[in-house]
This record gives C-alpha cells, sequence and structure tokens, in this order.
C-alpha cells in the first residue's frame, strides 16, 4: 500500500500540557475503508489524542494530515465539511423534536440551508426520503414518530449516529460507542459501526476489549502517550510489552 491507502495520518504528534507530555511524537496511519481503534490503560493519552485528531485541541507538536492535506490547524467545523465528523454525543440530540426531525435537522445542515417553511413540500422531498432511508438503515423505524428525549439511552445513540451519518462523513470518529450501553445496545451498535465502516473509514477509542477485538481492522496500543504496539488484535494481544502495560500497568 502506498500513501493513498490512508486516510489519515499523524507524524510527531504531541501534546504537552505545562510541561507534561501526554502525547508523545504519535505516527498513526489509518487506512480508508477500515475500523481503526485506539486503546491503551488509563491515562495512556488516548482522549488527548481523539481530541487531537476532533480538532478539539490544537498540538503543541507534528502534524495531521487528512485525505492528503495538511489539517494540523484546521477547526472542527473545516473538518466536518471536508469529510471527518466527530460521533457520539448526545447532547447534539435535539429532545423536544422526534426522530425523524432530528435526521432533517442534520440533512439540513449538510445541505447548508436553514429550515425554509414556506417553500412547496415537493422542494424538500428528496430530504424527505433519504430521512426516511437513513432512519431504516439504523432501524429506527419503529421510533419514527417518537420524541427523540423518550428514547432509551442506546437509541440516542443510534439516532445520534443516523445525524452523523446525515452528514456523509469520509471518517467517522467515535469517543467510546460502548460506554454505557447494556449487552443487547452494545451488539446493536457493534453492528450499525461494521455496516458503517463497509463505505467509511471508523476511527475508534474503545475501553471494550471484546467489541474492540471483534470490529477492529486494526488496533494502536498507547502507554504514557506513545505508541506501545500497532496490529491486528491477534497481534497486539499477543505482544508481551501489552500484556505488561495491562496488567503490571
Ligand atoms: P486516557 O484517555 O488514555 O485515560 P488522557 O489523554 O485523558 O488519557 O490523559 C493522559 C495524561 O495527560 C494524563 O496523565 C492526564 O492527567 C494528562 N492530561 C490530560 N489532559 C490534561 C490537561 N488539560 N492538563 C494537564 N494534564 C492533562
Amino acid at each position: 500500500g502506498g500513501v493513498d491507502d490512508h486516510i489519515l495520518q499523524t507524524r510527531g504528534l504531541t501534546m504537552e500540557f505545562h510541561g507534561f507530555v501526554a502525547v508523545r511524537n504519535v505516527d498513526l496511519n489509518v487506512r480508508r475503508h477500515t475500523i481503526h481503534a485506539l486503546i491503551g490503560p488509563n491515562g495512556a493519552g488516548k482522549t488527548t489524542c481523539f481530541n487531537l485528531l476532533t480538532k478539539f485541541l490544537t498540538p503543541t507538536g507534528g502534524s495531521i494530515v487528512f485525505n492528503g492535506r495538511d489539517v494540523t490547524r484546521t477547526g472542527p467545523a473545516a473538518m466536518a465539511r471536508l469529510g471527518m465528523v466527530r460521533s457520539f454525543q448526545i447532547s447534539s440530540i435535539f429532545p423536544h423534536l422526534t426522530v425523524i426531525e432530528n435526521v432533517r435537522m442534520a440533512l439540513q445542515r449538510k445541505l447548508g440551508t436553514s429550515f425554509h417553511f414556506w417553500k412547496p413540500k415537493r422542494s424538500l422531498y428528496p430530504l424527505h426520503v433519504r430521512a426516511d432511508e437513513l432512519i431504516e438503515w439504523v432501524g429506527l423505524e419503529t421510533y419514527r414518530d417518537t420524541l427523540a428525549g423518550d428514547l432509551s439511552y442506546g437509541r440516542k445513540r443510534v439516532l445520534e449516529l443516523a445525524t452523523t451519518l446525515a452528514l456523509d462523513p469520509e471518517l467517522l470518529l467515535l469517543d467510546e460507542p460502548m460506554a454505557g450501553l447494556g449487552h443487547e445496545d452494545i451488539g446493536r451498535v457493534a453492528e450499525l459501526v461494521r455496516r458503517v465502516s463497509e463505505g467509511r473509514t471508523v476511527l475508534m477509542v474503545e475501553h471494550n476489549l471484546d467489541v474492540v477485538s471483534d470490529l477492529s481492522d486494526t488496533i494502536t496500543v498507547l502507554t504514557r502517550g506513545s505508541i506501545l504496539a500497532e496490529g491486528d488484535y491477534a497481534s497486539v494481544s499477543q505482544n508481551p510489552a501489552v500484556r505488561e502495560a495491562y496488567i503490571g500497568g
């Protein structure tokens, strides 16, 4: 594989907080149309790394390249336009709107227009069709006209994923997609993430190692801000240094 296989790369990515280096010289290579997981023990630098990639933080060193373009200093809104979107922020759902209305809002945002209620209904037809397709795709059709605020926690997360997919991202960044979910919802969200990755790339921070082993093509293990190991689950889980980091941590 050449450089075109990679949708996202970092070189020497570094984040220093008042003298404390939380992320040190990280070279990340995320291949297109794969699921890539970032794991590591507490304090390893996963959250900081994720916040650098999602542009919530600006690195103190190194660079980030997305689709061959240096985006080290590009903000989150511009990244969304370029095709990189962070998901799983329940707070982005409007609880007083229905499921279908939430998805339509997201599609409207993607079109870069505000709601124009005076427009003839016909002009919104494709958007309505797309909204229903998305709801069906994520399996929320039964809840189409339910207020988002009345959904279970797991279904709120599925709705959030639908509103993120409405933005049609090439790269989806997921922050602990399974956090707080029960067994059944984990299975549901895992299946969705797998289907999302068929035409897109997924990068996630996830603590649930069963999910990580199940879903990930590539796993990067961080410890003390640096990459300790990288590869598929079989190779990283058999790596003595990784075992040591998790057990002897
Ligand atoms: P993880 O998500 O793997 O548990 P974090 O990225 O949250 O790790 O934290 C890595 C290290 O960086 C920790 O030691 C943490 O205390 C430190 N850290 C994170 N954010 C800040 C900050 N804003 N200021 C100072 N130290 C920080």
